[in-house]
Parts: structure tokens; C-alpha cells; sequence
């Protein structure tokens, strides 16, 4: 397994300044960027506001020695992991397992051999490595075990845990959330009439216009089932809400001309409602939402399609 080009930073705690030059002349002739610290607890203030992937401590200190450090740095809560080496002139077994029990995942006898600490840091880059590999694998795992594979939208397991999250932070802050239920309309005929694949392409440029039509990182969508969505608004009240909806009617009705769906008129009907929080209400649940959306947009089919339907305009 070949290790990554990039060195990564090292931080260096030893009070004996004589020890401390000759561990940053060997780190610096092998390429590593470093910084120093005398102590442990001079090592803890610098970790307070930087990750170092590795440390190098001697165990011997004033004020915070290498254990007690070790033992420091794996009671932070981190998500991201500190390969620690102790060097050290103790040269026992029993020194050897006190090292290793107090977090350290390496161990060197001074006087440092170049040649061990350089292979030794090979180690633990391998290792670094691999935690970051499976740091990418679990992140691309979990993105599309909450995703829609066709469209991008999330899914409906995301929808289902998500909005019950935003209407709990809803009830918390006492702020407004709105829902949008979006429906593609006649979208059998585009089957029928294009085929399936021309299908799942309006599905695709919907999601996207949709995705164009709404705040980056508050607002989001979910697939809710074949060619229905539900958009949900944090943070926004009843006419918000209607406006972001025709926006998006707007932006699905456009066709682009020259596109080789370009023939094709697609259109979509919303209904909308919002939850507006007061202390004493009765919670309404992520369904009694969906269901109150679900109404509006059953009406909004009613009176022709391509249009909004707004609980809050209906009731006022
Ligand atoms: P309405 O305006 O009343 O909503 O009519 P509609 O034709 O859109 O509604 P209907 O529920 O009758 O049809 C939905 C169609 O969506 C039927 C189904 O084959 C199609 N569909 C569902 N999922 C997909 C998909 O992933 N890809 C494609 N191409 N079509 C899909
Ligand atoms: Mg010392
Ligand atoms: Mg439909
Ligand atoms: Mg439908």
C-alpha cells in the first residue's frame, strides 16, 4: 500500500531544547511541516484550535508529561483521529505497555535512529490513510442511503426522519416550516407518448428545477413517491411559501427551446401549508402535515393543474 504524496503536519512536544531541534532537523530533512510545543499542556492549548494527524511527545515534562497527554488528546471528542508516537529514553517493557496503555500508538527509544523514525512515520501514514479512506467510503455510503438514485432528491426514508427533526426545531424556536407537495401533471402521458426514458428525464429536470428554486442547505427536497415531492421550507411563513411554490410552477413549465424534449409540456400542481408554532397548539405530526399539503395539492388538480393551492389562502 503506497501512502498518500501529502505530509501531514506534525506536532512536536519536548522541553529538552537540545532533543527538540534534532527531532525538528530530522522531520524537516524528511519534508514534514511541523510545529513545537515544551509541555503537554502547551500541546493541548495549540490542539484546542488545530487537528495535528500526529504527534510526537516525549514523555518526561514539566507541568503535563507524554502519558498524561495521551490520555488528554483521546478524551477530546474528535472525529477525526491523532496518530500519537511516545518518545522516550525509558527503555522497559513495563514503560513500553504504561505508554501504549495511556493512548500512545507507537513508541520510540531515544537516541532517535533516522532511519526507524522515518519508517515509523511511513507507518503511521498508512494508517492515517486508511481512516481517511474510510471516512470517504461511510460519507458516499450514507449520501446515497438517503438518496434518490434517479433524481438526487433525498428519499423517502430521509423525508420521513427529517421532517420530524424540522418540525421539532419548529416547536423549539417557535418558527414558522412550510411544506410544498409538488405532482407532475398528466406525467403518465409523457410515458405513453415519449417513452420511459423521456419520463425519468422530466423527473431528473424537475428535481433540478426544484433544487434552483430554493435556499441551498435550509430548504431541501425528497422524492415522495413516483413523480410527486415534497419540499420542505424551515423558516418560512405561509406567503413565503407560495412565492418559492410559483417559482417553481414557473420554472417546470418552462421548456428550453431547441432541446430535444422541447415538444413536451410539462407542468406540475402544488398545495402548500404551513406550521406556525404557538406554546399551547396542539403538535401536528410530520403525516398531518404531509396529509393537510396533500388536500391542497388534490385541489389544486381540481381547478386545472399548473397551479398553487394554499391552506393559508384557502382558510383566509
Ligand atoms: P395527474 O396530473 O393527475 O397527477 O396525472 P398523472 O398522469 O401525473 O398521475 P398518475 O398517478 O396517473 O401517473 C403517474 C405516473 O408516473 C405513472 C407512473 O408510471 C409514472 N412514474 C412513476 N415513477 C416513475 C419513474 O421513476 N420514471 C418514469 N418514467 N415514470 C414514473
Ligand atoms: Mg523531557
Ligand atoms: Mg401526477
Ligand atoms: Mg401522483
Amino acid at each position: 500500500m503506497t501512502v498518500s504524496e501529502e505530509k501531514p503536519l506534525i506536532l512536536i512536544v519536548e522541553d529538552d531544547p537540545v532533543s527538540r531541534s534534532i527531532l525538528e532537523l530530522h522531520l524537516e530533512h524528511n519534508g514534514y511541516p511541523f510545529v513545537s510545543a515544551s509541555n503537554g499542556l502547551e500541546a493541548l492549548r495549540l490542539f484546542s484550535s488545530n487537528y495535528f494527524p500526529i504527534v510526537i511527545t516525549d514523555w518526561l515534562m514539566p507541568e503535563m508529561d507524554g502519558t498524561a497527554l495521551c490520555r488528554a488528546i483521546r478524551e477530546r471528542s474528535s472525529d477525526r483521529y491523532t496518530f500519537i508516537i511516545l518518545l522516550t529514553s525509558k527503555n522497559s517493557p513495563e514503560a513500553l505497555i504504561e505508554g501504549l496503555e495511556a493512548g500512545a500508538d507507537d513508541y520510540i527509544v531515544k537516541p532517535i535512529n533516522p532511519a526507524e523514525l522515518r519508517v515509523r512515520l511511513q507507518g503511521c501514514r498508512r494508517i492515517l490513510d486508511l481512516e481517511s479512506s474510510l471516512k470517504q467510503s461511510l460519507t458516499e455510503i450514507r449520501n446515497i442511503s438517503i438518496r434518490d438514485k434517479l433524481t438526487g432528491a433525498f428519499n423517502r426514508g430521509y423525508l420521513d426522519q427529517q421532517l420530524e427533526h424540522e418540525i421539532e426545531r419548529a416547536y423549539r424556536y417557535q418558527h414558522n416550516l412550510s411544506l410544498i407537495m409538488c405532482d407532475l401533471d398528466h406525467f403518465k402521458k409523457v410515458n405513453d407518448n415519449y417513452g420511459h426514458q423521456a419520463g425519468d428525464e422530466v423527473l431528473k429536470r424537475s428535481v433540478q428545477n426544484i433544487v434552483h428554486s430554493i435556499r441551498r442547505q435550509i430548504d431541501w427536497v425528497a422524492r415522495y413517491g413516483g413523480e410527486e415531492f415534497v419540499i420542505a421550507l424551515p423558516e418560512t411563513d405561509a406567503e413565503g411559501c407560495v412565492i418559492v411554490a410559483e417559482r417553481m410552477r414557473g420554472k417546470i413549465a418552462f421548456t428550453p427551446k431547441g432541446d430535444e424534449l422541447s415538444s413536451l409540456k410539462v407542468t406540475a400542481s402544488f398545495g402548500t401549508v404551513t406550521l406556525t408554532p404557538h406554546s399551547h397548539s396542539v403538535r401536528v405530526t410530520a403525516a398531518d402535515l404531509i396529509q393537510r399539503a396533500d388536500i391542497c395539492l388534490y385541489q389544486a388538480k381540481q381547478s386545472g393543474r399548473n397551479c398553487v393551492v394554499s391552506e393559508f389562502q384557502k382558510v383566509s
